[in-house]
């Protein structure tokens, strides 16, 4: 799979020429001129990782920043111009992953992205995951409790997947969203739904099945 990147920068020569280069090394770029594009770019589905230049024209490369972190951990590597170490610190703070000072050429662009992608892998799933009567199987993506198989839709099984992941733990609608859709803007109301759909498929199983549950104010958990 190509890694697919969001290239957020208003000098269009730069941006073509970070852009080709990145496609060669393997790279997917969406690129956007301003912040508001930006935003767009990032809303659909399947960035694994942001380029953002803060000194956009619509000067808010920070406040997106500090939108992406609000609600999501979306890899950033935020690139500043020479001297702007105020908003190189800022950027940190609010929780960049990595920045890049202009100039620097595009080899160093690659490596940083490379090492930032690595470092947000998630650590490997098992390939069954097994919780009570319930069987995850990763590898097939297909789930089943005591030999039946449960019909689910895609993102049914990745929502469950995550869920039997960690058993007992409480998982946000946000933090939901971002691992099952990739997308931090997604409606909450999607997880909702979805859950609602879950919940009623694993209730219509003949042998009892693990339950998902609401903990009003949190989110969501699966019990055994
Ligand atoms: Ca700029």
């Amino acid at each position: 799979m190509r890694p697919h990147l969001a290239l957020i920068e208003d000098d269009p020569d730069f941006a073509l020429m970070c852009r080709s280069y990145l496609e060669r090394e393997g790279f997917t770029v969406s690129w956007a001129m301003d912040a508001r594009a930006g935003q767009g770019v990032l809303r659909e589905a399947g960035v694994d990782l942001a380029v953002l230049d803060l000194g956009l024209p619509d000067g808010s490369g920070l406040e997106l920043l500090r939108g992406v972190r609000s609600i999501s951990r979306l890899p950033v590597i935020v690139v500043t111009g020479r001297g702007a170490e105020a908003d190189r610190v800022a950027g940190l703070e609010i929780g960049a992953d990595d920045y890049l000072v202009k100039p620097f050429s595009q080899r160093e662009l690659v490596a940083r992205i490379r090492a930032v992608l690595r470092r947000s892998q998630p650590p490997e799933t098992p390939e069954v995951l097994l919780v009570g009567s319930l069987r995850v199987d990763t590898g097939a993506r297909q789930a089943s409790a005591d030999g039946t198989l449960l019909a689910l839709r895609p993102k049914e099984y990745a929502l469950l997947e995550v869920l039997a992941g960690a058993p007992g733990r409480v998982f946000s609608a946000q933090q939901l969203l971002e691992q099952v859709w990739g997308a931090a803007w997604q409606q909450s109301a999607t997880v909702v739904e979805h859950v609602y759909r879950l919940r009623g498929k694993l209730a219509d199983l003949p042998a009892p099945a693990p339950r998902i549950t609401t903990v009003r104010g949190y989110g969501y958990r699966l019990d055994p």
